[in-house]
């Protein structure tokens, strides 16, 4: 069912928007005034990052929705999607940025570890997109989050970089499918962003010195800088002639 367009602010669903990486991607729309649908599958982790964003001001209380949702649950993505265009009629920007990471060697990487990986960080995206496309029109984007692990291999990241390759793959193709529609789907790969998920690297001197040896700007990116790129590949205005483009924010890592 194809939805009726309604009037007033863009509207956008930010997975795993609601700490970390999407809770500075959820910042950034908000602050150029969309509405914004944040989703976690932890309903404290979905009280607390709402709580941040109402109040962040210039009317954002309003233009904040919580939901939970575990994105690699094709009915969760139905039950979003339904009350979120029955409360703000529209969807204009999808962010498919939930993920986890699984860090083993490959020998000890199970199968379960495998299937759990690829059910959030890829199939989470493939449902998101399913679900969010048929409520899209012309001028709508899609983003999603990769990593650098999805250009380049990192020991012991087997399950974690499968995934983010074929996300990279999965956009492009996205990209290709959904151009006629006016779609446009981009995606973001960041290097190492200090958020919880890197927190055992970013407490640990010597991983943390490992890693930002490999980084030019020898230092750690921050949500923020993933937030301005996101907006900028929202924006339909800034980067309209953008589809099926990967956007690097790594400090120079894989140059
Ligand atoms: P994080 O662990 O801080 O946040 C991940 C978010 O995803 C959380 O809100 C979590 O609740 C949500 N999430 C996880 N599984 C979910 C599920 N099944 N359903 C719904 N929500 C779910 O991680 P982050 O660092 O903010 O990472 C965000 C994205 O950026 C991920 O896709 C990650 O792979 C990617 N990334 C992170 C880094 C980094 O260095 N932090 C680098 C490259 C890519």
């Amino acid at each position: 069912m194809e939805t009726k367009i309604a009037r007033g602010a863009r509207v956008a669903i930010v997975t795993g928007g609601t700490r970390g990486i999407g809770l500075g991607i959820s910042k950034e729309l908000l602050g150029r005034g969309y509405k914004v649908a944040v989703c976690s599958r932890d309903p404290k982790e979905v009280a607390s990052g709402v709580k941040v964003l109402r109040r962040l001001g210039r009317g954002a209380s309003a233009r904040v929705f919580g939901v939970l949702c575990d994105v690699s649950v094709a009915e969760d993505w139905a039950k979003m999607v339904r009350e979120v265009v029955c409360k703000w009629g529209r969807i204009d920007v999808l962010v498919n940025n939930a993920g986890i990471l699984v860090q083993k060697p490959l020998m000890d990487t199970t199968w379960e570890d495998m299937e759990k990986v690829l059910h959030v960080n890829l199939l989470g995206a493939f449902l998101g997109m399913k679900a969010c496309v048929p409520h899209m029109r012309d001028g709508s984007a899609i983003v999603n989050v990769a990593s650098v692990a999805g250009l380049k291999a990192f020991a012991a990241l087997s399950a974690y970089c499968s995934a983010k390759f074929a996300l990279v793959g999965l956009t492009k193709v996205a990209a290709l499918d959904l151009a006629a529609k006016g779609i446009r789907v981009n995606v973001v790969c960041p290097g190492l962003i200090d958020t919880p998920m890197v927190a055992d690297i970013m407490k640990n001197k010597a991983a943390r010195e490992g890693f930002l040896s490999m980084i030019p700007l020898r230092c750690a990116g921050v949500p923020e800088d993933i937030g301005a790129m996101v907006g900028f590949l929202a924006d339909g205005k800034a980067s309209g002639y953008c589809t099926g483009g990967v956007y690097v924010v790594d400090g120079g890592m894989t140059v």
